[in-house]
């Protein structure tokens, strides 16, 4: 098992989080639509991860 190269990256680094995993949104006050500050919350792209496997997107399909 030690023959086995892990050299080519099979992930890619998330663009909505840009790597970070977390992601800032505006927190809004339902009634008024007032924003009120910046919530730090997971990045839904990549689960928080930072990155997205490669493999499991490929860039063209559906
Ligand atoms: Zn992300």
């Amino acid at each position: 098992m030690a023959s086995r190269k892990t050299t080519k990256p099979t992930t890619t680094p998330c663009l909505p989080c840009k790597g970070t995993g977390e992601v800032s949104r505006p927190v809004r006050v339902g009634r008024q639509r007032r924003t009120v500050g910046q919530q730090t919350g997971m990045c839904l792209n990549c689960f928080g991860v930072g990155e997205i496997p490669a493999d499991d997107s490929p860039p063209e399909g559906r």
